[in-house]
């Protein structure tokens, strides 16, 4: 098997289109290397090997060490540098890449083939003997901590790990002799230091630290493999629904130097701004640095050019003023990617004694606001077409879009404590917690939180998707957390370098003013502001750039996106979002809201009647609020199609459990409390959700599903004298046999008759139609299409009956679902395409067989998951029903679906 893909000047065997083999750093450096950028020389370890690695329990295929001979060997002669030669020693990184990114969650070491042979020859190459230790420095640090620590899966004695503990030793020489920056500690320091590290290597692990080269070379091909595996890169995994099989590359490339003095720099760019989404070139470079300096935000990094600077680096040197002619050629490359992938691109950068290296380029994360703007902007400039800028946005982003941003008026009074980066858009308020932990803890405990940390760390992965925003004390726009709160759309600050944090203490300083654990604050992740306390947030603006960009996007789009609206207002709301009608109005949820005491009592009095005059009479005094709900938003939504279902829930969801308004029922009934209680009592179910709910309430209490009926029809007539046009869609929920379907179109054709009756009119259109969310009836559909005008999908109850998984109570184990990879995601969340799916399918194919024209839609919460609207689009469904602020989501995945 071809494990092994070269790329450099003369030879490159890969291109952009392999990411799946190459993973996305190997084949955009295949890809680079195509265009002549200067790529140092290297080869890409397939994802391929990587799962043979792993089928092997961890052993390398047979040939692999062979071939990774022979690639060193043609670097060697196309360098003149050879592999642990003792003269002119090349060196090499290895790094991970999967196939898409994951920034920062598994592994790379740098400087690989340094030794006790090849250090001195080192030294006289390059006269710099201080370079050469900072190599070693770092190689001992990173190999320690990757290849000889987890990768072996060590577990720390102390609970430190040895990389805390070598950082401790180097923070610790870097007090006692006053040295402020890496950069500063002397030669001979780094020089004993290392000494010292590998003595505490012995120690702490009981091996030596490696000093064959070659040796140090496979350790890392495999330590990074073994990463794919880390908890961080799983957690990443189960979070963003990457499959475990994917696997990672492995890509080994001729080190290049940005540590050898002031001539030498390490960089990470965007093309446009991430955060704005400006045609401006956006970058951080840190002089004398090597490779992770940057990204790792344990130094302030400076500005590119004048467009990045920012409160937290303006006295600092931008690269345009302090190495113009590279600047110019790292810009001209910049507008090379942008034309050629024709999309924003991040870029890494090394820049050794004054010459530019390209390390890395990728389709950059932005900021919804950005890929927006960006969106836009390509389209106008001519770099893209309409379909190419729709499909630009993902559907999931939009949220950020529409979500809450730091009220603007609320904000000029507000208290400021510390300003920092603006990383991750919109505003959030919260508690401060200080651990990734205590993040996780607190919100499963239904709290807000705010995680503060010193610096961005990828170990708090879980903890910042858990927090309502992140924030931290040192990094740059670049750094590991930034790019993976950005992604998530996470409002996100870092670098508020005024923060001191006592992670023992769980304290935090600013000044003189000190904060607790547990203390409200609010970011503004727009500006980068931090505020003292709670403030007022306020939905974002509808933005005419927006809007163009959807009228757009719905070009394209075959699916309606109607909405889920039990209220006026709701519908209303759903209408400004492009609502094209109510997929699903919930007649019980009338009974809810906080208004509706006098309608509650008056459920539980029908509820709790007995005979059939006591609930006659109930329904009646109930009529006129239910009508009255009804109608206002079958006005809201004039002249588009509302679809009203009956009555739901189990009865028992309604009986009073105060004793006040068991006593108000007992009056209004005129019988004995003790009553109320045997009546309640005989209510009450084991299995509610597949008890007496649904169509089966209108099987046993005919007259109710006989008001809310009379109810559609009445508020319907009125409308239409009032020069209206209602669209009613009457539907029955929780069927499994026609023959339910044929009972209650009896009441609904009996009330139809007396309405036209009453009010005098010619025609009262409607429809009717069912739900089809248990398995049974999707399997006998075209029964059901009999009686049946539409379908309605209601995924929530067919993926409850058909996993058998109560949705109530999936709290308890769907989490080791998903850690066990059982499931790859929530069945709630995202459809279950396999079984649901196959329902949904069967169910859409049987109704047409009966009904050619039926109308077929969802509205269960799939209605707006991006994955699951491509799914009913390729199902056949004419529309998709969603809550209100996921239409926009559903109108741009239903568009992305159909082109
Ligand atoms: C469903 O089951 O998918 C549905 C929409 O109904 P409800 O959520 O009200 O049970
Ligand atoms: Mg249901």
């Amino acid at each position: 098997t071809k494990y092994i893909y070269e790329f450099g000047p003369d030879k490159t065997e890969g291109d952009a289109s392999q990411k799946n083999l190459l993973g996305g750093k190997g084949a955009n450096l295949a890809e680079m290397a195509k265009l002549k950028l200067p790529v140092p020389l290297g080869f890409t370890i397939s994802t391929e090997c990587c799962n043979h690695y792993f089928d092997l329990n961890g052993r390398f295929p047979d040939t692999l060490e062979g071939d990774i001979l022979k690639a060193m060997a043609n670097i060697e002669s196309h360098t003149g540098m050879i592999f642990g030669d003792p003269e002119n020693p090349l060196l090499v990184s290895c790094r991970s890449g999967a196939r898409s990114s994951m920034p920062g969650m598994m592994e790379t070491i740098l400087n690989v083939g340094l030794c006790s042979t090849t250090i001195p020859g080192l030294i006289k190459k390059t006269n710099n003997e201080w370079f050469v230790y900072d190599a070693y420095r770092r190689l001992i640090m990173m190999y320690s901590d990757v290849v000889m620590e987890k990768a072996e899966q060590i577990k720390p004695g102390d609970g430190m790990g040895i990389r805390l503990n070598l950082e401790m030793m180097m923070n610790n020489l870097k007090n006692d002799k006053g040295y402020d920056n890496d950069t500063d500690i002397s030669t001979e320091d780094l020089k004993a230091l290392c000494e010292r590290f590998k003595k505490k290597i012995r120690e702490d692990l009981g091996v030596d630290f490696p000093d064959d080269p070659k040796d140090q070379l496979m350790g890392s091909i495999g330590a990074v493999f073994k990463s794919w595996n880390g908890k961080r890169a799983v957690s990443y995994r189960r979070i963003e629904h990457i499959p475990d099989c994917w696997g990672t590359a492995v890509n080994v490339q001729t080190m290049v130097f940005g540590n050898m003095g002031e001539t030498s720099a390490t960089g990470v760019a965007f093309s446009r701004d991430p955060a704005t989404g400006d045609n401006k070139f956006y970058g951080e470079w840190l002089v004398n640095a090597q490779g992770e300096d940057v990204v790792a935000g344990t130094r302030t990094p400076n500005p590119l050019n004048k467009d990045t600077k920012n409160s937290q680096n303006k006295h600092l040197p931008s690269l345009e003023e302090s190495m113009p002619q590279l600047y110019k050629q790292l810009f001209e490359i910049r507008n090379l990617l942008e034309a050629h992938y024709k999309d924003m691109q991040d870029i890494e950068f090394t820049i050794q004694e004054g010459r530019l290296y390209m390390l890395q380029c990728r389709v950059g994360k932005r900021t919804a606001t950005a890929a927006l703007n960006m969106a836009m902007d390509m389209l106008a400039e001519g770099t893209i077409d309409e379909k190419t800028m729709v499909c630009r946005l993902d559907p999931k982003i939009l949220d950020d879009m529409l979500h809450p941003i730091v009220d603007p008026d609320a904000e000029k009074t507000a208290v400021k404590i510390a300003e920092g980066l603006p990383a991750g858009p919109g505003g959030a308020w919260g508690q401060i917690v200080f651990s990734s932990e205590d993040a996780v803890q607190w919100t499963k405990l239904d709290k807000k939180v705010i995680l503060v940390r010193e610096e961005t760390n990828p170990e708090d992965i879980e903890g910042m998707r858990a927090a309502a925003a992140v924030l931290t004390a040192r990094g740059g726009m670049t750094s590991h957390a930034a790019l993976v709160a950005r992604g998530w759309g996470k409002c996100c600050i870092v670098g508020a370098g005024a923060l001191k944090i006592n992670f023992e203490t769980k304290e935090l300083r600013v000044g003189t003013r000190v904060f607790k654990e547990g203390d409200t604050f609010t970011l503004n992740g727009t500006k980068g502001m931090v505020y003292q306390g709670r403030i007022k947030m306020k939905d974002a603006l509808e933005n005419a750039r927006f809007k163009a960009f959807m009228s757009i996007a719905d070009k394209y789009r075959a699916m309606q996106v109607r909405t889920n609206a039990d209220t006026p207002a709701d519908a209303m709301t759903a209408l400004t979002f492009g609502a094209q009608g109510i997929g699903l109005f919930r007649t019980e949820h009338m009974f809810y809201g906080a208004d509706s005491d006098k309608a509650l009592f008056l459920l539980r009095k029908m509820i709790l009647s007995k005979t059939h005059e006591e609930r006659e009479a109930a329904l009646e005094e109930l009529f006129p609020f239910v009508k009255e709900e009804i109608k206002a938003t079958l006005e809201v939504m004039d002249n588009l199609p509302v679809t009203i279902r009956l009555l739901d829930p189990p009865l028992h969801e309604f009986v009073p459990q105060s004793r006040e308004n068991q006593q108000e029922i007992a009056d209004a009934l005129h019988i004995d409390i003790e009553e109320v209680f045997k009546r309640s009592e005989q209510l009450l179910e084991s299995n509610p959700m597949i008890g007496h709910r649904g169509v089966r309430l209108g099987i046993t209490y005919p007259e109710i599903s006989h008001m809310q009926v009379k109810a559609i029809f009445e508020s319907c007539a009125e409308l239409i004298k009032a020069g209206k046009n209602p669209m009613p869609e009457i539907m029955v929920p929780v069927t499994c046999n026609e023959k339910e379907l044929a009972f209650v179109q009896d009441i609904v054709t009996q009330c139809h008759e007396e309405a036209l009756k009453t009010y005098q009119i010619d025609a009262l259109p409607y429809l009717y139609g069912t739900m089809i969310e248990i398995p049974r009836a999707a399997l006998i559909a075209d029964k059901m299409a009999e009686y049946a005008q539409f379908f309605s999908f209601g995924t929530n109850d067919l993926t409850q009956m058909t996993f058998g998984f109560s949705r109530d109570d999936i709290g308890s184990f769907m989490n080791d679902y998903i850690d066990n990879a059982i499931l790859n995601s929530d069945p709630f969340e995202t459809l279950d395409q396999e079984a649901v799916g196959g329902l949904v399918t069967t169910a859409v194919e049987l109704g047409r067989r009966t009904r050619p024209e039926i109308k077929l839609g969802i509205c269960g919460e799939h209605g707006g998951d991006p994955e699951s609207v491509v799914f009913c689009h390729k199902a056949g469904l004419s529309y998709v029903s969603c809550s209100p602020y996921r239409v926009p989501i559903a109108r741009l995945a239903a568009a992305q679906a159909a082109i």
